[in-house]
C-alpha cells in the first residue's frame, strides 16, 4: 500500500513519481510512495498562506502557539522507542543514535515553546516628547523548510518549532532518502492540534520539488541544510524573490591535538567527532592535526582505537558505525579514498568497501584513516561525508592556523589541549562558526549554531533564533495634540 504524504492538513497519496524508502542495512524496502508533484507544492503552499492568515495563527497570544509545541514534543518523547527505530530503518543510524536524535527533536520544541512564551520586544529609546516609537516582531508567511537525510527528525523540528513559534506556516521538504520521519512528525503535529494547513510535507526530489517550493512566490523564506551547492542555487533564488534565507551547509572541520593535549581523551574524542555517524554529519572533525612532538605517539592510538571500532547492522547494541545512506553515497566514498592512494597517501585502516557476511548486503564503509598527504589534497579540501579522516603534522601555531584556515569551509573546529589560554587564542583565529574544546560534536539548543564562509548564512538554534523567522514592524504614536504645523 502506497504510504501517504500529508499536503494542507490531508493525507493523500503525492502525484508525483514513485519513490522507495530503503533500509540501508540491506537494501529492504520500508515504504513506497508517490512524491509530491508541483501541483502538491501549489496546493501545500496555497494551504499554508491561507492557514497562516484566515486560522489567526499569527494572532494567537504566544502561550497558545506553545501549547502545541509543548503537545508536540510530549509526543515524541512518549513513543520516542517508535521513531527512533523508525529513523534508524529510514537512514541506518545506529538505534543509540537515532535515539539522542529524538531526544533532541522533543527537547527542541519544548525549547521553542518556551522561547515562544518569553522572548520579548523591544522599545527603542525615545528621541523625540512628539512621539513614541516601538517595534514589534511580525511572522513573515510560508517558510519552506528543506532538510537533508543525515538526521532528519533533529534538523525538521529545528526549524519547524521555531518558525511556527514565530507565527509562520511550514511547507517542509525531507531528503529524497528519508522520507518516513519526517511524515511522522507531520502525523505527531497533527495529533498536538496544529491548525490544519499550517505544516505539509513534500517529499520528492529537490531539484524539482524543493526547487518549485523555494521559487514558489508565496514562500517567503528557505531555511536550508544541506550540501553548498544546493545552498548556492537556493540563496539565488532568495535573491531573486528578494526573500530571506537561512543556509547550514558542508564542513571540512579541522581538529587539532596541540603538544600538550590529554593525549587519551584527545584521541578519543577525534574518533567519535569523525567515525560517530559514519561520518556522515555536516560537523564531522575530517582533517586532524596533530603537533609534531606527539605525531607518531598519537597516530599509534589513533589507528588501534579505529581498528577496533565496530561496524554492523544498526539495530545491534554497541555498535559504532552503521552503514552509509546509500552504495551511491559508499560508492562516492570508496572514490575519494582511491584519489588518496593516487595522490601518495598511505591508508592506514579500513578503505576497502566489505564484501562478505552482513556488511555485503548494506551500505557499509569501514573507518579509514590516511596520513601522508599535502594538504592541497582533494581529499584534505572537499567535503566526504563519510568515515574518513585525514592526519597531518604540523609544526606550530602560524603553520597549523594557515593549514586549518586554507579550506573553503568554516562550520566547526575542534582543539585538545590543557591550556584554555592557549586554545581561546587558537579559537580566536579559527574562521568556524563552532568551535569545541577538549570536546566535539556536543550541542545544545540554547547556542546558535551556523557556519562561516562556504558553510552557510545564518544561526539556528538559540532564543533569539525564532527571530530568523520574524520581521520588524515599527510603530509611531503621536502624543502632540497640535496639528503638525508644516501646512500652517
Ligand atoms: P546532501 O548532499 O546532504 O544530500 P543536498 O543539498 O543534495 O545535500 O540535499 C539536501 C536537501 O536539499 C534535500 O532535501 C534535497 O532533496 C534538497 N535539494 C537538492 N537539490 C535541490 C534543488 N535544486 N532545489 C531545492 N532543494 C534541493
Amino acid at each position: 500500500m502506497l504510504h501517504k504524504i500529508f499536503i494542507a492538513g490531508e493525507w493523500r497519496k503525492g502525484r508525483g513519481e514513485p519513490m522507495v524508502s530503503r533500509f540501508p542495512a540491506d537494501g529492504s524496502v520500508n515504504a513506497e510512495l508517490n512524491a509530491a508533484s508541483r501541483d502538491d507544492v501549489e496546493d501545500a503552499v496555497a494551504g499554508a498562506d491561507a492557514a497562516w492568515r484566515a486560522s489567526s495563527w499569527r494572532d494567537r497570544v504566544p502561550h497558545e502557539r506553545a501549547d502545541i509545541l509543548y503537545r508536540v514534543s510530549d509526543l515524541i518523547t512518549a513513543r520516542a522507542p517508535e521513531l527512533a527505530a523508525l529513523q534508524t530503518r529510514d537512514n541506518g543510524k545506529p538505534l543509540t543514535e537515532a535515539r539522542g536524535l529524538v531526544a533532541s527533536a522533543a527537547a527542541t520544541a519544548r525549547y521553542f515553546a518556551a522561547a515562544c512564551e518569553t522572548l520579548e520586544g523591544e522599545s527603542p529609546t525615545q528621541r523625540s516628547r512628539d512621539f513614541l516609537s516601538l517595534s514589534q516582531y511580525e511572522p513573515l508567511g510560508v517558510i519552506a523548510a528543506i532538510t537533508p537525510w543525515n538526521s532528519p527528525i533533529a534538523s525538521d523540528m529545528q526549524k519547524i518549532a521555531p518558525a511556527l513559534a514565530g507565527g509562520n506556516a511550514v511547507v517542509l521538504k525531507p531528503a529524497e532518502a528519508t522520507p518516513l520521519i519526517s511524515l511522522k512528525l507531520a502525523e505527531l503535529f497533527e495529533e498536538a492540534g496544529l491548525p490544519k494547513g499550517l505544516l505539509s510535507v513534500l517529499p520528492g526530489r529537490g531539484s524539482i520539488i524543493g526547487d518549485a517550493l523555494a521559487r514558489h512566490p508565496k514562500v517567503r523564506k528557505i531555511s536550508f541544510t544541506g550540501g553548498t551547492s544546493t545552498g548556492r542555487h537556493l540563496a539565488h533564488i532568495a535573491a531573486d524573490k528578494l526573500i530571506a534565507t537561512s543556509l547550514e551547509l558542508g564542513g571540512k572541520s579541522p581538529t587539532i591535538i596541540c603538544a600538550d593535549a590529554d593525549l587519551d581523551q584527545a584521541v578519543k574524542g577525534v574518533a567519535y567527532g569523525i567515525f560517530s555517524s559514519a561520518g556522515q554529519a555536516c560537523i564531522a572533525g575530517s582533517r586532524l592535526f596533530i603537533h609534531r612532538s606527539l605525531y607518531d605517539q598519537a597516530m599509534q592510538r589513533l589507528i588501534a582505537i579505529t581498528g577496533a571500532l565496530r561496524i554492523g547492522h544498526p539495530e545491534t547494541p554497541g555498535i559504532h558505525l552503521g552503514p552509509l545512506i546509500n552504495n551511491k553515497h559508499r560508492d562516492g566514498v570508496a572514490a575519494y579514498v582511491d584519489r588518496a592512494r593516487q595522490e601518495g597517501g598511505r591508508v592506514l585502516t579500513g578503505g576497502e568497501v566489505p564484501t562478505a557476511g552482513e556488511l555485503a548486503r548494506g551500505s557499509f564503509y569501514p573507518p579509514t584513516l590516511i596520513d601522508g598527504l599535502p594538504h592541497t589534497s582533494a581529499v584534505c579540501q572537499e567535503e566526504i561525508f563519510g568515515p574518513v579522516l585525514i592526519a597531518l603534522p604540523y609544526a606550530d601555531d602560524d603553520e597549523l592556523i594557515g593549514l586549518a584556515n586554507d579550506n573553503r569551509y568554516g562550520l566547526a573546529a575542534g582543539i585538545w589541549t590543557r591550556d584554555y589560554r592557549h586554545a581561546l587564542q587558537l579559537a580566536g583565529k579559527l574562521e568556524a562558526g563552532t568551535v569545541w574544546i577538549n570536546t566535539y560534536k556536543k550541542f545544545s539548543i540554547s547556542t546558535p549554531f551556523g557556519g562561516a564562509k562556504d558553510s552557510g548564512l545564518g544561526r539556528e538554534k538559540g532564543r533569539q533564533s525564532i527571530h530568523a523567522y520574524m520581521q520588524q514592524k515599527s510603530l509611531y504614536l503621536g502624543l502632540d495634540a497640535t496639528p503638525i504645523s508644516w501646512c500652517d
